[in-house]
Parts: C-alpha cells; sequence; structure tokens
C-alpha cells in the first residue's frame, strides 16, 4: 500500500484525489491538509469528497503527516515548494499540479531534485492532453513558418490564473521547436489597431464561462488550410487519476523531476 497525503484536500482537485485513493487497491490516504482557516479542519477527508469516512481528519499542520507517508499529492494554492522541501527531507515521493509556479519555484523543485527528491510537476495530468503536447510538438517540427499558431484555451468562470498552465507548456513546445522564446514572441489577446499578425509570433487566447473543466486548442493556419488539434476534460477525474499514475511511477523511479511525459512514455 502507498500511504498518500493530499494537500488542499478539500478543493476542487483535492475531493476528487481523496476520492480515487479511497477507491484504489494500492494507495491509503494517510493525511489531508487544508490552510489552517478553513471551514472543513477536522473534518474527516472522505466525508468532505463525498465518500465514505476514510478515519483521516483534515490537519492544517503538514509536517506532523510526513511520518506516516510514503507520497504526497499538491493540487493546492498554498505553499507548494515549501510543502515539497519539507517532504524531500523526509524522503517522500512528490506529486505537484498546482499551475501558475513561478521560474524561482521550479528552479527550487530542480534543486530539491538535483538532491535527491523523486518529483512529478505538471500542469496537466490528463493522458489525453500529454498527447495533445506530443502532436503539437510533432506538427510543429513537420509544418513550416507559413502556418500561423495560434493557442485558444477555455475554463470555467473560477479560475484565477491566465493563460493556463497547459496552454503554456503548449505554447513553450511550439516556442522550443522553432527555437522562438516564450517570452517574447507570445501575443496574449489582441486589441485595437495591432496591425497585421507577423510570422514570428504564437497567438493565445484565454476564454473564461460557467463550468467548462478544460478545453485546449492549437491552431495551425495557413493559406487554403488549417490543423486543430483539440482536447476537451470533461471532468476532473482525469487529472485524479494521472496524478496516482504519477504516484505509481515514483514509487520505482530514481529521484528526479519529471513530467506527465516521463511518466507516460511520450519522451
Ligand atoms: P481550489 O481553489 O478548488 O482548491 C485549492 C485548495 O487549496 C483550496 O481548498 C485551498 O483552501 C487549499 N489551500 C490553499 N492554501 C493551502 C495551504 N497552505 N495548505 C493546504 N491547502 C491549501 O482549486 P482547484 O480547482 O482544485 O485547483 C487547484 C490547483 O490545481 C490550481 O493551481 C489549478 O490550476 C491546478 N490544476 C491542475 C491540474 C493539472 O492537471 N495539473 C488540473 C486541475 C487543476
Amino acid at each position: 500500500m502507498i500511504r498518500v497525503i493530499v494537500v488542499g484536500a478539500a478543493g476542487r482537485m483535492g475531493r476528487r484525489l481523496v476520492t480515487h485513493i479511497a477507491e484504489s487497491q494500492d494507495m491509503k490516504l494517510a493525511g489531508a491538509t487544508e490552510r489552517p482557516e478553513s471551514e472543513f479542519i477536522g473534518v474527516d477527508a472522505g466525508s468532505v469528497a463525498g465518500v465514505q469516512s476514510l478515519g483521516v481528519k483534515i490537519s492544517p499542520d503538514f509536517s506532523s503527516l510526513l511520518d506516516q507517508a510514503d507520497a504526497v499529492i499538491d493540487f493546492s494554492t498554498g505553499a507548494v515548494v515549501q510543502n515539497a522541501g519539507l517532504a524531500a527531507a523526509k524522503g517522500l515521493s512528490i506529486v505537484i499540479g498546482t499551475t501558475a509556479l513561478t521560474a524561482d519555484d521550479k528552479a527550487e523543485l530542480k534543486r530539491l531534485s538535483d538532491n535527491g527528491a523523486k518529483i512529478v510537476q505538471a500542469s496537466n495530468f490528463s493522458v489525453g492532453v500529454n498527447l495533445l503536447l506530443y502532436l503539437t510538438k510533432l506538427t510543429s517540427k513537420m509544418l513550416s513558418d507559413d502556418f500561423d499558431v495560434e493557442i485558444i484555451e477555455a475554463h470555467h468562470n473560477k479560475k484565477k490564473d491566465a493563460p493556463s498552465g497547459t496552454a503554456v507548456s503548449l505554447a513553450e513546445a511550439v516556442a522550443k521547436v522553432k527555437g522562438w522564446d516564450y517570452e517574447k514572441d507570445v501575443k496574449h489577446g489582441r486589441q485595437g489597431l495591432v496591425g497585421a499578425r507577423t510570422k514570428h509570433e504564437i497567438g493565445m487566447h484565454a476564454i473564461r464561462g460557467g463550468d467548462i473543466v478544460g478545453d485546449h486548442t492549437v491552431l495551425f493556419a495557413a493559406d487554403g488550410e488549417r490543423v486543430e488539434l483539440t482536447h476537451k476534460a470533461s471532468s476532473r477525474d482525469t487529472f485524479a487519476r494521472g496524478a496516482l499514475v504519477a504516484v505509481r511511477f515514483l514509487a520505482s523511479a530514481k529521484p528526479g523531476l519529471y513530467d506527465m511525459q516521463d511518466v507516460l512514455g511520450l519522451k
């Protein structure tokens, strides 16, 4: 049995993660945390997730749970990198799904993995989205610069960050193939008299509305034809399932900083 802590257990993703762990044959919920002021502190994580009581009360104290666990899954909007440092010091495997990590955050995760931590960090844990990423790299390589690349993502109206972490990963992949720079060459939305589109840019567009779980399209448009690669998630379960696959992957992996392309063998 792999004993897993879920950070942010009362969040939208946290609840799905708790549910999938409760339903799995090879994992057990060993701990669950929330921010100290959460109304769910002291409440059973299984009840919060809408499954049976699991005998694990949601705690505000991450450190106190580490000795009774093998792995941590963090999709919280809290102190993700700080938690990773604490978990790494105790030798736990770490799976991080939180998006909007800064370059400094990612550098710190790399430093932890260089010092022996086992980490999977990915902006999207769905198998389908990772196939989309793979196909986007392939299509970028095969189509010439005559094809303009635009990325369109859509999410629910409660999402705080834009563009989505997945859209950023898709744009980074295109930029890498073309030898371009994400920061300089991505154009976020367009408004007013911006002039004709140049060949040396990737358009990025974020739609927010209703309960959309997550849609991503990479559009390659040339004169006379276009190719559109689209993935649509209709449930958060796909991300939770992927996070559990990542925990199993780390159980036998060497120390390192991995992404879902590594986990799924798409590299
Ligand atoms: P949410 O707001 O519903 O959940 C976040 C939870 O984290 C909340 O319950 C919040 O109270 C908790 N939290 C905040 N600070 C904390 C702390 N210090 N300790 C413990 N818990 C704390 O958000 P969500 O929709 O579940 O998304 C969470 C994150 O996961 C976002 O960054 C989102 O973009 C990302 N996400 C990633 C994937 C993926 O596949 N990588 C998929 C879906 C969502």
